[in-house]
């Protein structure tokens, strides 16, 4: 049951989030009395022969990458455990540029370009800096170039701040639809105890959890704390990242960062790590959710080929296709799909208000382009958030 759902995801892989963690990247080296971490260039290059391994097999990888603090924290020598926040975000912004000039030079060694990206809260919280991030970030695949994405830590103060890099993987394989998120862990996945609690006579053995279909309270509480002092969420955050691409229908897999042939035992769906995926199920109740238990907002009456391209093809509503906009929605709201004889068909969320989709109906992708800049969304309502009736 296991490798089958391994072997479902698998399939019609095209775009793999991988999030790797500062500890994944990093080398610990004793310095005078001290121990300190500091950026491995050969780790990098170990990672830059996975990642190649996945483009090979015809997959689009964002890489979010973690280790600017750290980075930063070896140039200035400044180890302590008690660095003040300005400190750290000085760490983040000498650190970023020497991280990336390390993907730079190992990546390239493999043929991989790279880019930097840096999100903060409010690129992801504000819908035009949204689609613009994700426009970049699908501009820069199709140019086969690999985003690297970190938080932009040394411009974000606390209370704003993302926090940790397994929630920004997450949300960045929800903004791009990316079929797998790939944690890189210091750990093989999620044990069946929580390995900070010292083991106890008649205690079972540890083992690695192969399959996590539901995060419950259980689930959560084998999580624990982190224990390396290197990383910032430990599994904890992990779970909640695996919770979020788990509502939007996304497996998340959790895996030893330090194997390097972990993507061959991906792609050969060995029983490696902790997957949490609850199957194509979740997405039928997302579907489910659309349809019946939110309350639609307005209508949108669409012509006889964008109806058989709903209905017949599978396809998203697009602004071709639209001949009425009737109510008042917003972005993200449910409305009533109708056909030309006024019958439902579908329900779904929309990706513009109704001003701005009256303003675009009809029109060809082209010409909405024109108007919106690079700030458009393709579709009207994209396939996965529609649910015919
Ligand atoms: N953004 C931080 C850094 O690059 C790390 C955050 C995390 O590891 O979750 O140093």
């Amino acid at each position: 049951m296991h490798r089958d759902a391994r072997k479902e995801i698998l399939k019609g892989l095209k775009r793999i989030v991988v999030k790797v963690g500062s500890s994944i990247i990093t080398k610990r080296e004793k310095r005078k009395n001290e121990w300190a971490n500091e950026l491995s260039p050969n780790n990098v290059r170990l990672l830059a022969q996975t990642i190649r391994q996945i483009i090979d097999r015809n997959c689009e990888v964002v890489l979010v990458s973690s280790g600017a603090i750290m980075a930063g924290r070896e140039r200035l020598n400044l180890h302590r455990s008690d660095l003040s926040i300005p400190e750290k975000q000085a760490c983040a912004a000498i650190g970023q540029s020497h991280l990336m000039h390390t993907y730079e030079k190992k990546f390239e060694k493999q043929g991989i370009k790279v880019a930097q990206i840096l999100l903060g809260h409010d690129d992801l919280g504000n819908r035009k800096r949204f689609l613009n991030a994700k426009h970049t970030l699908e501009t820069l695949l199709r140019h086969k170039v690999i985003p690297i994405i970190n938080e932009n830590d040394s411009v974000t103060i606390d209370e704003i701040k993302i926090g940790d890099n397994d929630t920004l993987s997450a949300t960045v394989a929800c903004l791009l639809n990316a079929q797998l998120l790939i944690i890189l862990s210091d750990v093989d996945g999620l044990y069946s105890r929580d390995p900070s609690i010292k083991v106890k006579k008649g205690d079972t053995p540890m083992k690695i959890i192969e399959h996590v279909d539901c995060i419950n309270q259980k689930i959560e509480k084998l999580a624990g704390g982190t224990m390396n002092k290197v990383t910032v969420g430990g599994m904890y955050t992990k779970i909640l990242a695996a919770k979020q691409t788990m509502s939007f229908g996304i497996p998340t897999l959790i895996v030893n960062g330090f194997d390097n042939n972990i993507a061959e035992k991906i792609y050969e769906s060995k029983s490696v790590g902790t997957l949490f995926w609850a199957g194509r199920e979740k997405i039928k109740k997302r579907k489910h959710w659309i349809a019946h238990t939110l309350k639609p907002s307005g209508k949108i009456t669409i012509d006889s080929g964008a109806e058989k391209a709903i209905l017949l093809r599978g396809k998203s509503l697009l602004p071709a296709g639209v001949l009425k906009v009737e109510g008042k929605f917003n972005f993200g709201n449910a409305v009533r799909i109708l056909g030309e004889d006024g019958k439902e068909i579908a329900r779904g969320l929309v990706n513009y208000n109704f001003r701005d989709l009256n303003s675009i109906m009809g029109m060809k992708t082209s010409a909405v382009k024109n108007i919106f800049g690079d700030n458009f969304y393709n579709e009207v309502i994209h396939r996965d958030d529609l649910t015919l009736l």
